[in-house]
């Protein structure tokens, strides 16, 4: 059942129930004023005629006692009616009989109900004069009930009549009340209908915020935009790891390509020639070293994507410096000098050694890749220390360096400045650094100047072992 006939039902039952009690005690309280009030009546006029016989020995002007609808009857000790102010004989004057007869052999007054009337009974107030005397009377005074039946009768139809309309107002207001306060939570839920999956950035009308309705639909609205939020993020995942795979794809096809032409061209004739077959071996042993390459650095993307477990320790960063270092420089062309200025004392930090060594390398390797030859001697230099308590390893280069507006984009994955001056990487290092630095809960930042070179800093977070076993968030 709809919450508005509940409510409605619910409303017509409780006012119902309060209608009927009070009307039922105003009806019995009236009910009760009035009879009492006959009774009264008959009672007072009964003593005070009493009173005048006990005084004057009979009952003269018996009308004077006799008004408003009371009536006075007088007897003597045998019950022979001596006055009377109504017509006995249209009703049955035996009803009396038994009011009167009491109250002369008890001596008391006494009341009781007769009926000498045909249409309702009478009230009967006896009250005995000089019952021990032979010359003993008792005098009655009555009054019919009809009068204040018929004025109870009137006021119950009435009240009942009263009730009745009150009870079906209150339940049409009631069903009014409830369809005017429930009408905001169709219109929700009509608007919520509408919402689709495609469209979450609709929200539900609220009219007034402050109302339980406009509560549940503001909240409604933050859940929403929540969701919407969380899709985007989603759908913008989504369509990172789609450029991913296609990029990558790409990368992979053009060594693959290479390798196979150059198959091709040794299963064609470069046997007989050993010039070419030896061209053919020294190109296809580079594509598939390129090829190597490249699905190392995808594979160490996707498990940093995945989340997977750093083997975190405290260690020297100056230590993991030097040893990447001392790598690079061996690799270096002789125009280029890599230098390495060692700290003053060690700079210690919590990290994964191999990751982090991976990472130096990347740009050690950068900076060599990225520090022409040619024309003057190039200058590679790592600095290991601590800025504001966090440690820090610095990689400088005297090479071509980046423009400001390519310095944002280095980091995204398979980004390359210039392909034709990328020295044949796939533009993955610089996104493995950053990622593993995030993983860290460290950073790698760059700075640049076109023909200078560029600094690169991979910065670690200065905390003591007790991070050790709370990896910060890596947001891929
Ligand atoms: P790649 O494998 O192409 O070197 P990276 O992700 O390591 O990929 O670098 C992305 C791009 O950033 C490079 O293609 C290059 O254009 C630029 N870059 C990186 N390091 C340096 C550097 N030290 N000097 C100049 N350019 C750099």
């Amino acid at each position: 059942m709809p919450i508005r006939w509940r409510l409605t039902l619910f409303n017509a039952l409780a006012i119902g129930v309060i209608l009927i009690i009070l009307g039922a005690g105003l009806f019995f309280l009236l009910r009760s004023a009035l009879l009492s009030g006959v009774e009264n009546d008959a009672e007072t006029r009964a003593v005070a005629a009493a009173r005048t016989v006990q005084e004057d020995g009979e009952l003269e002007d018996a009308e004077q006692f006799a008004l408003q609808g009371v009536f006075v009857i007088v007897r003597d000790e045998q019950g022979r009616v001596l006055e009377k102010t109504t017509d006995l004989s249209s009703g049955g004057s035996g009803g009396t009989d038994s009011v009167w007869r009491e109250a002369l052999s008890s001596g008391e007054a006494q009341g009781g109900t007769a009926q000498l009337s045909e249409e309702a009974p009478d009230y009967v107030y006896a009250v005995p004069v000089n019952p021990e005397n032979s010359r003993a009377r008792v005098v009655e005074a009555g009054r019919s009930y009809g009068e204040a039946e018929e004025t109870i009768e009137t006021f119950g139809t009435l009240l009942a009549v009263g009730l009745g309309v009150a009870l079906l107002l209150s339940v049409a207001g009631a069903y009014l009340l409830a369809r005017t306060a429930l009408r905001p939570v169709d219109a929700v839920v009509s608007s919520a209908q509408e919402i689709g999956e495609s469209d979450l950035s609709a929200r539900l009308p609220v009219h007034h915020r402050r109302d339980e309705i406009g509560r549940l639909a503001s909240t409604f609205n933050e859940l929403l935009a929540r969701m919407e939020t969380a899709f985007a993020r989603r759908e913008e995942a989504l369509d990172r790891q789609r450029r991913f795979a296609a990029d990558a794809s790409h990368e992979l096809r053009t060594p693959l390509t290479s390798i196979s032409g150059y198959a091709r061209m040794l299963e064609d004739w470069g046997l007989d020639n050993p010039k070419a077959s030896r061209r053919a071996v020294a190109a296809i042993s580079k594509e598939s070293g390129r090829l190597t390459e490249l699905a190392e650095s995808l594979l160490a993307l996707t498990r940093g994507d995945e989340g997977a477990q750093l083997v975190r320790a405290r260690h020297d960063l100056a230590e993991v410096a030097r040893e990447a270092v001392e790598t690079a420089r061996a690799g270096a062309p002789s125009g280029i000098a890599v230098d390495y200025e060692s700290p003053s004392a060690p700079v210690e930090a919590t990290f994964d050694w191999e990751k982090i060594r991976q990472t130096i390398t990347i740009l050690l390797d950068n900076a060599v890749k990225y520090t022409p030859t040619d024309d003057h001697e190039g200058r590679v230099t790592v600095t290991v220390g601590e800025r504001d308590g966090d440690p820090e390893v610095s990689v400088t280069d005297t090479g071509i360096g980046i423009a400001q507006d390519q310095l944002p984009l280095i980091f995204e994955r398979f980004h390359r400045v210039d392909e034709s001056r990328s020295a044949g990487g796939a533009g993955l290092g610089l996104s493995i650094a950053k990622q593993v630095a995030e993983a860290h809960g460290g950073s790698v930042s760059a700075e640049s100047t076109v023909g200078e070179g560029s600094t690169f800093t991979l910065r670690l977070p200065g905390g003591k072992l007790e991070t050790l076993d709370e990896p910060r968030g890596n947001d891929k």
